[in-house]
């Protein structure tokens, strides 16, 4: 593909990848998956995001000094969450932008990210919401929407400072502490309802009852986006606790956003009758 003007103006540079097609569904997006590059060096990322035989891309990358890259126009379907689900919907590049954030990852040291790289993201994410309808849950990292195959961007990425910045959902985690615990080989009633409230927050995952490789893999995934202090799979109190937490955040946010849009609404309904010449 010839190069493009970006989508934003905090983009430092265009380049064009080959690796990208059409948006389906809805044809707009309403997610955004945040990856790490896991490589050791981003200007190689940023080639093998660019290569048409590696048949992978994303929308932006973020390098460690916070420079910004191009590769594939908003309006197009890039290529960077490969099987995945998120609120039962398994095209997530047609409804996602994806941002690849410069980081070797876990196989190669897995450094913490320089903070000029998070504010970069921050603005970036920003300046995305501001042309997309995007809710905060559907801010979300691959290893959300593909927990059995992906770990990025991983515990070290900074959900907390991005949702303080507006961007994304986070509540504080609950203290670990002790109580009953679910874990692998578990099951019964109790499995079943926590299966229904991941689900019910995005996650891919049926309610079997049984505390099987999938829920290890989804309670590992929430734990690294939700609560990094421990990532073990169990689902200990505050595991639990988070998990309500979120959800509950999460629906007074939208009620809050209902009445935010029923207020403007109104106040355009106001201002109309206030300046409505006389007929
Ligand atoms: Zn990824």
């Amino acid at each position: 593909m010839s190069s493009f003007v970006p989508d934003s103006s905090v983009v430092e540079s265009v380049e064009a990848s080959p690796n990208f097609d059409e948006r389906t569904g809805l044809g707009r997006p309403d997610m955004i998956v945040l990856h790490y590059t896991g490589m050791q060096v981003a200007h190689d990322a940023l080639h093998r995001l660019c290569d048409p035989k590696a048949r992978v891309s994303a929308h932006y990358l973020v390098f460690e000094n916070g420079a910004i890259t191009q590769l594939v126009p908003e309006a197009k379907r890039a290529w960077h969450a490969g099987v995945s689900t998120w609120s039962g919907d398994t095209d997530i590049n047609s409804r996602s932008i994806g941002i690849e954030v410069a980081n070797p990852g876990h196989d190669f040291g897995y450094p913490d990210f320089p903070t000029r790289q998070i504010a970069a993201t921050i603005t970036l994410c920003r300046s995305i919401l501001m042309r997309n309808i995007i809710r905060p849950g559907n801010i979300v990292a691959h290893s959300d929407v593909a927990p059995t195959r992906k770990q990025d961007p991983g515990e070290r990425f900074p959900w907390k400072r991005l949702a303080q910045s507006g961007v994304g959902l986070w509540v504080e985690p609950v203290a670990i502490k002790e109580g009953p615990a679910l874990k692998p080989g578990d099951s019964g009633e109790k499995v079943t309802e926590l299966q229904k409230a991941l689900a019910e927050y995005g996650y891919g995952l049926e309610a079997t009852g049984h505390y099987d490789d999938a829920t290890n893999a989804v309670v590992c995934a929430f734990q690294r986006h939700f609560r990094p202090a421990q990532i073990d799979g169990v689902t200990d109190v505050s595991t639990r606790e988070t998990l309500r937490k979120l959800l509950l955040a999460r629906e007074l946010q939208a009620l809050q956003n209902d009445q935010k849009s029923a207020a403007s609404a109104n106040a355009k309904t106001d201002s109309r009758t206030h300046h409505a010449p006389a007929s």
